[in-house]
């Protein structure tokens, strides 16, 4: 058997560790005598798997006792839609867009909110994150949503640098970064992520909710009531039981690496490696500003196609799969999330160094 390294952008590479303890509790889960799949979501058996992802999470993020951690479906395309659905009450939202997902998020809040960009990098493709200041934002809007990581073109947002207004609940996408980098929680009203990208596998969502947002509201679908969700705990139908389990697994491995903040560590050493020998070449360019640049998605293009494919082609060869950038940027983009081992990026930059000499 022989594994290679995945730089997809999602779903992505697991730890290695969690994947053979799920390949171990597979046919008899801790003497159930089944697997987690096949468990009644209200088996004590799955009740302690699901209280334990959550507590888990509550612990590696810091998350206050005043917050839900909810599991739910729909990917984060279904927040793009519950966040408004359920915040809306003078019917305005801010939105800072700064990629493609947070363009899609301001147009499915369109239609059920008046919604304001506060600011775009679109003229520029998306190469950097906007700044902005507190006078840019409406103290009567809704909400303000963020995304923390531009998982397309590669651009991130730190927790410092985080502009918003004390009485305007901040929203933030963090479907590419959560688990990355340390973010306060207690600065957010909702936090939300698909599991697939540094969690888990696909199928479950996780939202982290602020109690006082927590709202009845009637006229939506129950499946879209952030309060029916949190009343039962995310039980009020079958959850995604697997996916839960796994991100569960994945939260624990975090925790014995030593958190969050050990993680981001390694994290931006990993980044460096990349990023330090993408300045150095004389063939491989990056694609966005520099401080801006995501330590999660590192895009960058030779600025020719036919050796950017050539490029792809061959290091795909070489165990090295999934450089592809996304279909409307072009060029290659190596994601290297939480599970991507140093080993692997090492690999990578040695493989640039080879192919730079070869093509040169
Ligand atoms: C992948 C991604 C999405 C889309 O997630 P789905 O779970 O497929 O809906 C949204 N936002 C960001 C930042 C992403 O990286």
């Amino acid at each position: 058997m022989a594994r290679v390294f995945n730089f997809s952008a999602g779903p992505s590479t697991l730890p290695e560790e969690v994947l053979k303890q799920a390949a171990e509790e597979m046919l008899d889960y801790k003497g159930s005598g089944m697997s987690v799949m096949e468990m009644s979501h209200r088996s004590s058996w799955y009740d302690e798997i699901h209280k334990k992802a959550a507590e888990t999470l509550r612990e590696i993020m810091n998350i206050p006792d005043n917050y839900k951690v909810l599991f739910l479906q729909g990917g984060a395309h279904m927040q793009f839609a519950m966040v408004p659905l359920n915040l809306k009450k003078n019917g305005r939202a801010d939105y800072l867009v700064a990629g493609q997902w947070g363009k899609k998020a301001a147009g499915e809040a369109r239609k059920f909110v008046s919604v304001n960009v506060v600011a775009s990098s679109e003229d520029k493709t998306f190469s950097y994150v906007p700044k902005i200041d507190k006078s840019m934002l409406d103290p009567n809007a809704d909400y303000f949503h963020i995304t923390t990581n531009n998982t397309v073109y590669g651009t991130r947002l730190r927790d410092k640098d985080i502009v918003c207004l004390d009485n305007v609940p901040l929203v933030a996408d963090m479907s590419s970064n959560i688990l990355s980098e340390v973010y306060d929680v207690s600065r957010f009203g909702i936090i939300y992520a698909g599991a697939q990208k540094n969690m888990g596998p696909a199928g479950v969502t996780i939202v982290i909710i602020r109690e006082d947002l927590i709202k009845e509201v009637e006229d939506i679908p129950t499946m879209l009531q952030y309060k029916i969700h949190a009343d039962k705990d995310s039980l009020y139908n079958t959850p995604p039981c697997y996916s839960i389990y796994m991100c569960g697994l994945v939260f624990e491995w975090i925790k014995k690496k030593g958190g969050v903040a050990a993680i981001q560590k390694i994290n931006e050493e990993k980044a460096k490696l990349l990023y330090d020998y993408i300045d150095s070449s004389n063939l491989f360019k990056g694609t966005v500003e520099k401080y801006d640049r995501s330590i999660m998605n590192v895009n960058f293009k030779t600025g020719n196609e036919e050796l950017d494919k050539k490029f792809i082609k061959e290091a795909a060869e070489n165990g090295l799969v999934n450089l592809k950038g996304y279909r409307t940027v072009g060029g290659m983009r190596a994601s290297i999330y939480n599970a991507m081992p140093v080993e692997g990026v090492k690999a990578l930059v040695e493989f640039m160094k080879e192919f730079e000499s070869r093509n040169s």
